[in-house]
C-alpha cells in the first residue's frame, strides 16, 4: 500500500500578499504577521513609548497619544485591503500632523467643546489627520472623533467621506508609493518629505500596541508560523502498513476497551519519519507512554494545527523545541519506546495546537491530500522535499 500525499498550498497565492510589499522595513517575523491583517490586534496599550525618527531626533509618546494610534491600528485592521502597509502610512500621516493628539482649533470655538488634547491655529484643521471642514472631511463633531477621522483617512467605497476628498483606499496604487508619498497624496500637504521622517516611529509604534505573539506551552512563538507550503504524510512511500486506527479499541496491553488518540503505522526500526507540513517544534522529549515524542505547530488553511509522533528511541529524535522544519523534513526515526509491542509511528493531528484534543489522521489526510493534488509538481516536489 502506498500512500504519498502532498499538496502545495494554493492557499498562500490567495492571502493578502501585496499588502506587504510596500518595501517597509519590517523584519522576516513581522512579515509573516502580515499575512493575516487580523493579526493585527491591539493588545494593552503601554504608559507611553519613545521612538527615533528617521532624522534621528527622539519622539516620546504618552498613554493618550497611543490611545489614538490604538485607534487608528483597530479601524485600519478592520478596513478591508489597508493591512499593514496601510497602517503604518495612517499612522505616519497622523504623527506628522498632530503629533497623534485630537487638536482643537481656536478658529473653530465649536470644537473645544469635545474632548480634545489641544488647540492647533492651521486653517480650520482638526483632530488626529488635521483634517478641515470646509473641504469637505465632515462636520466639527464627526472630526473631533479619532474612529470617524480614521475611517476618512482610510476612505475607499465604505469610508464616510467617499468618493472625496480622497482616502487612502481612493488613491490609484498606493501600495507602490513610498509611504510618505502615500500620506501626502491623502494629506494634500505642502510638505511631503516630513511624513516619510515619521516611519521609524510608526513602525515601533505598531510593533508595541498590537498582540505578542502566541506560544507554545513551552514558550515558542506561534504567532509567526507562516501558512505552510506542503503537507506530505510523516513516513516514506511504502515504508508502512496501518495497525491501529484511531478511536476505540481493545487496549493491547491490558486487552480492555480503550481510546486511541492516534493512528498506529507499522515501519521498520529506523524508518524516517517526515514532518507534516512547515512548522515550529513545540516539544521534543520522553512523555509517558507515547516513548518519546514530537509535536510540530503548524499553520494549514489559516488554521493552527499541532501534529505529533511518538514512540521515537531517544536517539532517533532529531529535532529540538524551537527547530523550524519544513514539509518533509526528516524530523525522527521509528522507534518502539513507551507503550508500544513493536517498531511503529503512532500519529496524531490536533486542529488547534498541541493542547488541543486529537481528531482522526487519515480522513484528515485525506481531505487535505485529495485538495489541489497535482500528479506533476507532486512529484517535482516530493523529490525536492526527500532530498531535504
Ligand atoms: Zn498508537
Amino acid at each position: 500500500m502506498k500512500k504519498l500525499v502532498v499538496v502545495i498550498a494554493t492557499l498562500i497565492a490567495l492571502l493578502p500578499m501585496s499588502l506587504v510589499g510596500v518595501g517597509l522595513l519590517v523584519s522576516p517575523a513581522v512579515f509573516a504577521a502580515c499575512l493575516s491583517s487580523s493579526s493585527l490586534v491591539v493588545g494593552p496599550i503601554p504608559e507611553s513609548l519613545t521612538a527615533t525618527t528617521r532624522a534621528g531626533a527622539t519622539v516620546t509618546l504618552n498613554h493618550q497619544q497611543l490611545t489614538h494610534a490604538a485607534i487608528i491600528i483597530t479601524v485600519g485592521a478592520q478596513t478591508e485591503s489597508v493591512g499593514r502597509a496601510g497602517i503604518v502610512i495612517a499612522l505616519m500621516a497622523a504623527l506628522t500632523e498632530s503629533r497623534l493628539r485630537m487638536l482643537a482649533n481656536s478658529a473653530i470655538p465649536e470644537s473645544s467643546d469635545f474632548p480634545n488634547d489641544g488647540e492647533g491655529s492651521d486653517h480650520d484643521s482638526l483632530g488626529l489627520f488635521q483634517m478641515r471642514p470646509s473641504a469637505g472631511w465632515g462636520t466639527v463633531a464627526e472630526l473631533m472623533n479619532a474612529t470617524y477621522q480614521s475611517r476618512a483617512f482610510y476612505g475607499g467605497s465604505s469610508g464616510p467621506n467617499y468618493p472625496s476628498p480622497r482616502g487612502l483606499l481612493d488613491i490609484p496604487d498606493w501600495q507602490h508609493l513610498n509611504p510618505g508619498e502615500a500620506a501626502q497624496a491623502v494629506e494634500v500637504s505642502a510638505y511631503p518629505d516630513r511624513y516619510q521622517n515619521y516611519q521609524p516611529v510608526a513602525e515601533a509604534i505598531l510593533t508595541a500596541l498590537t498582540r505578542r505573539a502566541e506560544t507554545t506551552p513551552s514558550g515558542t512563538p506561534l504567532g509567526d508560523v507562516p501558512e505552510t507550503t506542503a503537507i506530505v504524510f510523516p513516513l516514506p512511500s511504502g515504508t508502512w502498513v496501518n495497525t491501529s486506527d484511531f478511536g476505540w479499541r481493545e487496549d493491547p496491553f491490558t486487552g480492555e476497551r480503550a481510546f486511541h488518540s492516534g493512528t498506529d503505522w507499522s515501519a521498520d526500526d529506523g524508518t524516517a519519519i517526515l514532518a507534516l507540513a512547515d512548522g515550529v517544534v513545540s516539544f521534543a522529549a520522553p512523555s509517558g507512554g507515547y516513548g518519546n515524542l514530537i509535536i510540530i505547530e503548524h499553520t494549514i488553511d489559516g488554521q493552527r494545527i499541532a501534529s505529533a509522533y511518538a514512540h521515537m528511541w531517544q536517539s532517533g529524535v532529531l529535532v529540538s523545541v524551537g527547530d523550524r522544519v519544513v514539509a518533509g523534513q526528516h524530523i525522527g526515526n521509528v522507534g518502539s519506546a513507551g507503550r508500544s509491542t513493536g517498531a511503529h509511528l503512532h500519529f496524531e493531528i490536533r486542529p488547534g495546537g498541541s493542547n488541543a484534543a486529537a481528531v482522526d489522521a487519515e480522513p484528515w489526510l485525506a481531505a487535505h491530500g485529495l485538495q489541489n493534488l497535482d500528479a506533476a509538481s507532486t512529484a517535482a516536489l516530493c523529490s525536492a522535499q526527500m532530498a531535504a
